[in-house]
């Protein structure tokens, strides 16, 4: 006996092998993510333009698997927040940000993350284990039904307009699963978003970021929050591999050539006397002279493991009217759903270290 197959494992093409290795017609693939991504029915039995025949070999041979939820928490400003179960006693959290014209789905790809940034509370927990393609794709299906369930039946729209991977872990280092979720998120006959709405963020790592332009159109996020290595080698470690020069010649590459015009968006947290200083809004300034970038000032957000501070609110825009008149397109993010911890580098979920990461910090205390 073989085992089941987990339908939200598999992107257009892999449903489309899955169907034939049944016998079936390729076709079978956009029939079925319709119902499972649009219309989000997972019991076979109710897809009634499958053969009777079919539905039962389904049964037989395929699944959908979704996690449970742990907890749904929602902020006073309407955020909200899941925490879902997976196996080994991990979970992982998924942060719903209603707007006014948008609604962003803030997704995780992995347990916990390697990358131990500083100021980042998913950091500080370690890392398990990469997510699966059925995983990932699995939050935004839940969020849509239970945001579905609530929903004045009248309106059709979708409420999740916008995903950004800027949940738990990095997503360029869960490469073969990201590629499969986007061309799910993208695909007209599941969730349809357009590239301008799906956003990848990373700390910066570097050879797939030139991957990721080779293979999959979207938006890209680059977490910068440092003007030199010095710094960046302390705050955000990855810098040690792939150092700032390197970084930015990686994100002129990813703006040049290829079918779309393209734009980066460089992400900068401002910590209180850290890296908030007038000058090094000025380093900013000219490391971006050049690119086509926006960039995101997000005050740092506290967690209980960190000593680091938020800028007064002179100070951030101090930082950010530099960049203004410089005529750099600057957004200070809003804080949002940091009632539940739902901010930015706030996600912890459940974490069951395997990178020893908790002990080693205890060590070094
Ligand atoms: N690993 C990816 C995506 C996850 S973090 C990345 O590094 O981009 C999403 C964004 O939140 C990143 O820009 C990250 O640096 C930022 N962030 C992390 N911790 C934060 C904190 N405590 N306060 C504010 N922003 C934080």
């Amino acid at each position: 006996m073989t085992a089941k197959t987990n339908l939200f494992d598999l992107d257009r093409a892999g449903l489309s092998a899955f169907f034939e290795s049944l016998g079936e017609k390729p076709f079978r693939a956009t029939q079925v993510l319709k119902w499972v991504h649009q219309r989000g029915v997972l019991d076979f039995a109710e897809m009634t333009d499958l053969s009777k025949a079919l539905r039962q070999r389904l049964a037989e041979t395929a699944y959908v698997a979704t996690p449970e939820i742990i907890t749904e928490k929602i902020s006073e400003d309407g955020t909200r927040k899941w925490l879902f179960a997976l196996d080994g006693g991990n979970a992982i959290e998924t942060v719903f940000i209603p707007e006014k014209q948008r609604g962003t789905l803030c997704i995780s790809s992995q347990i916990g993350c390697a990358l131990a940034c500083r100021f980042c509370a998913t950091g500080h927990q370690g890392f398990n284990r990469n997510l699966s393609t059925g995983e990932i794709i699995a939050q935004l299906w839940v969020a849509e039904q239970q945001l579905r369930k609530e929903q004045d039946k009248a309106h059709h729209e979708r409420m999740i307009s916008n995903v950004v991977f800027m949940g738990m872990g990095e997503p360029l280092l869960n490469f073969d699963n990201l590629i499969r979720v986007l061309g799910i998120m993208q695909d007209d006959f599941a969730y349809g978003l357009s590239r301008r709405r799906v956003t990848v963020s990373t700390a910066g790592v570097v050879p797939a970021m030139l991957r990721l332009k080779d293979q999959a159109p979207v938006s890209l996020a680059v977490s910068l929050h440092a003007t030199h290595d010095k710094l960046r080698d302390e705050i955000v470690p990855i810098n040690q591999k792939y150092p700032l020069k390197e970084l930015m010649q990686a994100c002129r590459d990813y703006v040049t050539g290829g079918e779309q015009r393209r734009h980066i968006t460089f992400e900068y947290i401002l910590i209180d006397g850290v890296n908030d200083s007038l000058d090094e809004a000025r380093t900013l300034v000219k490391m971006l002279k050049n690119l086509p970038a926006k960039v995101n000032l997000i005050p740092f957000n506290p967690f209980p493991e960190s000593d680091y501070k938020r800028p007064s609110q002179q100070r951030i825009d101090r930082f950010r009217d530099v960049l203004v008149k410089a005529g750099l397109v600057t957004v200070t993010r809003k804080v949002r759903g940091d009632d539940i911890a739902a901010a930015c580098g706030q996600l912890a979920g459940e974490v069951n270290d395997k990178s020893r990461r908790q002990q080693r910090l205890q060590q070094t205390r």
